[in-house]
């Protein structure tokens, strides 16, 4: 019996810690800073700035050598500005906030920041300056106080609190069995995705960056939720400069630029106002949307 027990207690130990490395995926990523694909060249700078200007230069990218993904991207941002990036599924906008991140590197022209390549700047400072509220929020197996102080290293217990109320879950949070000590994750509490969205924001606002990127940062949220993040976004994003990749056009009307990207090209940009009367693809895409039901997801601009 125990030559039978063992091995499947082992088996046992070995799945909890695959469960276990996966929600924890993005932080090991962090700390090891272990992207195979990119490295620090030799001399590169830190970046140290509190008005970022971001610039995507005729950028062609794909995963693999055989198939690319983006054809010549040029966009802008002015520091302190907000750009939006919409388009189908699949269009390549996820891939943007990951080559600012820089998980990858661009096979033809730049992306920058204050002129300077990101392959010129070391990239702990890079992710430094850069907040991102994803689609899909991983949260740690932790507590919530965790999760959130995650978010700045050495942040003090006020700075914490205050981020959980500058997002909008202070409240919840106070309610909780255990408070901030409760335990949540894969094998905690679970949090519907507007909580979890929730922490996301109260990381980003302890973090303190002057990029913010939301990937389609609501798309899991029915409308009222969604509602009421936009607004704390909104907060959030005031003076900072902004990528916002979009779900919901409504949600983007007021951006400075809006970017609307087609099979990895841009094939349309201006602000809300000029893109209707054009009367293309976005003006296309805005009539769907205002016949659609306002609980119901997009169906051309899915999450993806
Ligand atoms: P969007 O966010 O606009 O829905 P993405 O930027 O995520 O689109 O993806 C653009 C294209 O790149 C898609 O065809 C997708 O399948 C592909 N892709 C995304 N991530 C990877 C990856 N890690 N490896 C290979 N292909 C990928
Ligand atoms: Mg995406």
């Amino acid at each position: 019996l125990l030559q039978l027990y063992a091995p499947l207690n082992f088996l046992g130990f070995v799945y909890r810690e695959i469960k276990h490395s996966l929600a924890d995926m993005e932080k090991m990523f962090t700390l090891l800073g272990q992207n195979t694909e990119v490295q620090d060249s030799p001399g590169a700078k830190a970046l140290a700035t509190s008005e970022a200007a971001l610039h995507f230069d005729q950028v062609d990218f794909g995963y693999d050598r055989n198939r690319q993904i983006l054809h010549g991207v040029s966009l802008a941002v002015p520091a302190g500005h907000t750009v939006a990036v919409v388009g189908t599924s699949g269009a390549g906008k996820s891939t943007l906030s990951r080559l600012l991140y820089r998980f990858y590197d661009v096979w033809e022209g730049r992306v920058s920041i204050n002129g300077q390549d990101l392959r010129d700047l070391t990239q702990a400072s890079l992710r430094a300056h850069i907040g991102i509220v994803p689609q899909d929020t991983v949260l740690f197996n932790d507590t919530i106080y965790y999760n959130i102080a995650y978010g700045k290293p050495g942040a003090s217990r006020e700075e914490v609190i205050e981020a959980a109320k500058a997002a909008h879950i202070y409240d919840f949070i106070q309610k909780l069995p255990d408070g901030f000590d409760t335990m949540v994750g894969e094998r905690g509490l679970k949090l519907s995705g507007g909580e979890k969205q929730r922490v996301a924001i109260a990381r980003t606002v302890l973090k303190n960056p002057p990029i913010l990127i939301f990937d389609e940062a609501t798309s899991a949220l029915d409308s009222k939720t969604e509602k009421a993040i936009q607004a704390e976004l909104k907060a959030i994003s005031a003076n900072r400069t902004t990528l916002i990749i979009a779900h919901r056009l409504s949600t983007i009307a007021d951006a400075d630029e809006i970017v609307v990207l087609d099979g990895g090209r841009v094939i349309e940009r201006g602000d809300h106002r000029s893109l209707l009367e054009a009367d293309g693809a976005y003006a296309r895409l805005w009539a769907l949307q205002q016949h659609d039901d306002e609980s119901q997801p997009l169906p051309l601009l899915s999450a993806g």
